[in-house]
């Protein structure tokens, strides 16, 4: 156990920046209070409103104590013993009955390197790919292109790197003054007042607003054509780095044939942002030493997404701003552990390392270790998985994660997961998901367990227990063993005495991952790669070279795809969503911290005052929100933080689910939900 001023040293829960902190324990399970940790490696001490919350759920009166089993369409507390037959026999009978596809394993950023790792491995002895995890809803598309037009689905740079040398901070589609809020004012809010220029593009007005020097505020959706006038202007007035890319990068030809017939003036227009200030932005990114973009889930999540990313890569590429400090293009993730759940293989497609499933070299290497043949082709994904519920898949195994409030068209998930013949739940609390579940077993919260977390700029770090397992949980990554070994038996690979056992075969088979130890990560943690024991790992990627075929990287032109659904006469807004500082994803913690509900109570939709003033709406009156999908009913705030035309809510209270009326069309390559635009109608509630 690793100590500082009397506490023990880990990590926060929440968001990815990776936060440290020190525990204090008091006698009671449960019973520990938060000090600084002035040394950590990241926030030197620092928190946020969030983080310095993040105690107030771990003893919670709503802790789920004991295994559940539904019995006559009720849940009753039962034996771990019983919980766990139940659950084995159910997985045995659905791929005896069905195949081994027809059931689905959904993995959690929530949780630690180790229990991801031990379920996607669950997953792949069972006979399935059909293993994922909720980046499929917030960097899907970042991934699917980082990896493909670069190399590694992760941040380029790091946060250090980038306050110390960047010139320029391209934000697009991201708010990290409320959803990253270590990483904004420790880093970039420190960059600017060395002097960067920081430049925002988002439909929203917002906390992050408030520190840029140009806010080009877009209409939802219009990324692509406004990237495409920088690109073209960056083109035009010969302001592209040569030589970097004849040297590094191929593909400028397509991007120059996309652009060909280009109208910059009609795109400006399409974007609602006058071309000048376009243009303007575009030199200065240009112009600058060291120019590095940020690009959040307002770039990500969108049925173009892939593409969106993909004109943020041609941007870093055409400059040469990618392969030193204060470059890159740098997705600043969600939650405390969504980039190592990725990095663990929990994913459809992919195996520890980011090696693809259907790579026969890749495949071998890791059945080696594990000594069990590995399906190889590519599984479903979690959005997919929960469309086949009740079809093709008819059972499913949700370990951390609530479908129910964080996919799109939640009501349809809703009737899909009734229909399965076997949900199992492994939780902290009784989620929404939860009520649907035929098994629920009670696991154990951040402060009670160990094992290793990855933040957003790679570097692995290691949690530590501070308190004591309350009533009759356990930690997720024994009930995973305990599941492995009762469905494959006692020599199949899942009898572990620790997570550090688990993290020594995890090294072995992510080459990422290699030269890590837990000794080796220490107090201060290690930012992958680290290939070898004694790499140092690396502070930014790509110095010589990109992790492609042929090492170059890739540019690709694209155009403007509009999102799924355009305002009409029925439906004539268009619908964003996003979250807030003190709130965290489905809410299944942070609305239970009394701090945090404190601040911000419920739900709330921002409209603009001409479309309030046009409906009769008056700022904190009660709404309907309405789309295709359904309607919810919240607090109107009445804002010109938004665009005429554009309403913007956040998903995070259950009693007024955003996800009931967004949209559940995908990107068609990472399969990434469009959030970001949807078709909505909005009416005062006479008797609200
Ligand atoms: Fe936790 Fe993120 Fe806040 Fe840091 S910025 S304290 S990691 S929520």
């Amino acid at each position: 156990m690793s100590t500082d001023d009397d506490g023990v040293n880990t990590i926060c829960p929440y968001c990815g920046v990776g936060c440290g902190l020190s525990l204090e324990s008091g006698e009671a399970a449960g019973d520990v209070t938060i000090k600084p940790w002035f040394d950590a490696p990241v926030n030197e001490g620092a928190l946020c409103v969030k983080g310095g919350a993040s105690t107030e759920v771990v003893a919670h009166e709503d802790r789920l104590t004991s295994p559940l089993i539904r019995e006559d369409g009720a849940l009753r507390e039962a034996t771990w013993d019983e919980a766990l037959e139940h659950v084995v026999d159910e997985l045995e009978r659905i791929r005896d009955t069905y195949g081994p596809d027809a059931t689905g394993f959904f993995a959690s950023s929530k949780v630690m390197n180790e229990e991801n790792y031990l379920l996607q491995k669950l997953a792949r002895r069972y006979g399935t790919n059909n293993v994922d995890n909720c980046t499929r809803m917030c960097h899907a598309s970042t991934v699917y292109t980082l990896r493909n037009s670069l190399g590694a689905g992760a941040m380029t740079n790091s946060m250090a790197d980038l306050r110390d040398h960047g010139d320029v901070l391209w934000i697009q589609g991201a708010n990290p003054a409320e959803q990253h809020v270590i990483a904004h004012s420790h880093y970039f809010r420190q960059a600017a007042r060395d002097g960067a220029t920081l430049i925002q593009i988002d439909p929203h007005a917002n906390k992050t607003t408030k520190d840029v020097d140009r806010h080009l505020q877009l209409e939802p959706g219009t990324d692509i054509p406004l990237l495409n006038v920088v690109l073209e202007t960056i083109l035009e007035e010969g302001r592209l780095d040569e030589a970097f890319v004849a040297e590094r990068t191929r593909g400028i030809d397509h991007l120059k044939a996309t652009l060909a017939d280009f109208d910059a003036e009609a795109a400006a227009e399409t974007c609602g942002v006058p071309l000048e200030d376009i243009r303007e932005a575009a030199r200065i990114y240009a112009e600058a030493g060291n120019a590095a973009i940020f690009t959040g889930m307002g770039m990500s999540q969108h049925r173009c997404g892939v593409d969106n990313v993909q004109n943020e890569v041609n941007l870093a590429l055409l400059t040469g701003n990618i392969g030193r400090p204060g470059t890159g293009v740098n997705p600043l993730r969600g939650q405390n552990n969504v980039q190592g759940t990725c990095d663990v293989g929990a994913m459809p497609n992919v195996l520890p390392g980011y090696r693809e499933v259907d790579d026969d070299e890749a495949r071998s290497s890791v059945e080696d270790v594990w000594g069990f043949e590995i399906p190889s082709e590519p599984g479903l994904t979690n959005v997919e998985i929960s469309n086949a519920s009740g079809d093709s898949v008819h059972g499913l195994y949700v370990v951390g994660e609530n479908p129910v409030m964080s996919e799109p068209d939640a009501t349809e998930v809703e009737t899909r997961l009734s229909d399965l013949e076997f949900l199992v739940v492994q939780d902290i609390f009784m989620t929404d998901t939860a009520e649907f579940a035929d098994v629920v077993l009670p696991a154990t919260s951040w402060a009670e367990r160990g094992g290793t977390v990855t933040n957003t700029d790679r570097r692995v770090q290691l949690m530590r227990p501070a308190t004591d397992v309350p009533g009759n949980t356990r930690h997720d990554l024994e009930i995973l063993c305990e599941v492995g070994t009762r469905l494959f038996g006692d020599a199949a690979g899942f009898d572990f005495d620790g997570p550090e056992a688990v993290f020594e075969e995890l090294t072995a088979v992510a080459p990422i991952y290699h030269g890590l130890s837990y000794e080796r990560l220490g107090r201060e943690g290690v930012q992958w790669p680290c290939y070898e024991p004694g790499d140092e790992g690396d502070q930014y990627l790509y110095a010589e070279t990109f992790d492609t075929n042929d090492g170059r990287g890739v540019i690709r032109g694209v155009r403007h795809t509009e999102p799924a659904e355009g305002p009409d006469e029925e439906y004539p807004l268009v619908l964003t969503t996003a979250r807030l500082e003190e709130h965290y994803n489905t809410g299944t913690m942070s609305t239970r911290s009394p701090t945090l509900r404190r601040r911000t109570p419920e739900n709330f939709v921002d409209i603009h005052p001409e479309d309030a003033a046009d409906r009769g709406i008056e700022d904190g009156d009660y709404v309907r929100l309405r789309s295709r999908r359904g309607e919810i009913v919240l607090k109107a705030s009445v804002t010109e933080d938004i665009k005429a035309g554009s309403v913007w809510t956040t998903p995070h209270f259950s009693d007024a689910r955003a996800n009931t009326i967004t949209n559940d069309v995908l990107d068609p390559l990472a399969k990434i939900p469009e959030y970001k635009a949807a078709a909505a109608a909005v009416e005062r509630v006479e008797d609200g």
